[in-house]
């Protein structure tokens, strides 16, 4: 055989892979529920995550009936397909939650998510091999498990439904990106084809972040970046140069005198490699102006010439309750 017609090797460190599971939705089981919830829910799930995926990079490689294996690419940058693919779980679970609300108990769809990067490849056709053990052994971890872990949570606070898992490798770099994302450790556990013990992590949204999002119509705060060039708006605070694929400065967040402040204004991020500082237009504006989200919402929205819409009580209400529950 010669060499050329060996087929190319996976590029393993460039996608995150997103195993995602429906649970059941009674509140003493975490057993998996594909079959009981019918073909329109499947049809409704399939849906969402094409709707969540688009424009994160999202490919659906399998859907073997009692699962989802999707992988996220960013051709940029492997750590931030992960930091899309969280994105996503976080955004399907609100939308699932909001399709809940209005179709029957029976018809409800429970998630559960695990997400991975690097530790892991994706072999065509090979559901329980070596391949993507981690990523099929992290899906598999629920309440039941626990016993099994070191240091363990206690298992009143492991969720039963809608959940986001994630790997030492992911937690990691959202660490590195100052994500928006609380994560807390679960225990450790023996993962199939892997030596040792790993540390798990749930994920959990910046309850305040999303209290203060619902607080506007979707697609504001879209249209709110997309109106005002980053480049343009820390331009004003910092000196910047062209370089590589974005433009850098002195971070204005931490003493420096080479600059490790980056501007990558194609993706509407900004991220220090000194500090970790990292955010988009309006998590600039907090941090450089000291304001609220709400404030550095409208002074935005000022310098986008756009009015910030008014909150219905509706609205109001809703934010509310996502802020405290
Ligand atoms: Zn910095």
């Amino acid at each position: 055989m010669i060499a050329s017609a060996a087929p190319p090797l996976p590029e393993i460190a460039t996608e995150a892979i997103v195993v995602i599971d429906l649970v059941e939705s009674t509140l003493t089981s975490n057993l998996f529920g594909w079959y009981a919830v019918g073909r329109h829910s499947l049809r409704d799930l399939r849906a969402l995550i094409g709707a969540v995926g688009a424009g994160r990079g999202l490919r659906c490689l399998k859907n073997t009936g009692d699962g989802y294996l999707l992988t996220f690419h960013d051709p940029q940058s492997a750590e931030m397909a992960a930091v899309r693919s969280v994105e996503a779980m976080f955004d399907l679970l609100d939308r699932i939650a909001d399709r809940n609300s209005v179709v029957s108990e029976e018809r409800a769809l429970n998630l559960r998510c695990s997400v991975h990067l690097g530790e892991v490849d994706v072999v065509a056709d090979d559901r329980e091999g070596p391949h993507v053990s981690l990523a099929f052994r992290l899906q598999e971890i629920s309440r039941a498990s626990l016993p099994a872990a070191l240091n363990p949570i206690p298992p009143e606070q492991f969720p039963l439904l809608n959940y986001v898992l994630c790997s030492e490798e992911v937690a990691g770099i959202l660490e590195r990106w100052a994500s928006p994302w609380q994560m807390t450790g679960i225990g450790l556990f023996k993962l199939k084809g892997f030596p040792g013990w790993r540390e798990v992590f749930r994920l959990l949204p910046e309850e305040r972040a999303i209290a203060l999002g619902a607080a506007f119509p979707p697609g504001f705060l879209d249209e709110l970046r997309s109106r005002v060039p980053l480049g343009d708006l820390v331009g004003r605070r910092v000196r910047l140069t062209r370089r590589d694929r974005g433009q850098a400065g002195l971070c204005p967040f931490h003493n420096e005198k080479t600059p490790s402040f980056y501007v990558v204004e194609d993706k509407g991020f900004f991220h220090c490699f000194g500090c970790g500082a990292h955010g988009d237009a309006i998590g600039f504006l907090m941090r450089a102006d000291n304001l609220d989200f709400i404030e550095a919402v409208q002074r935005l929205a000022g310098e986008a010439g756009i009015e910030v819409p008014q909150q219905t009580p509706q609205e109001r209400e809703r934010a509310q309750r996502q802020k405290t529950c």
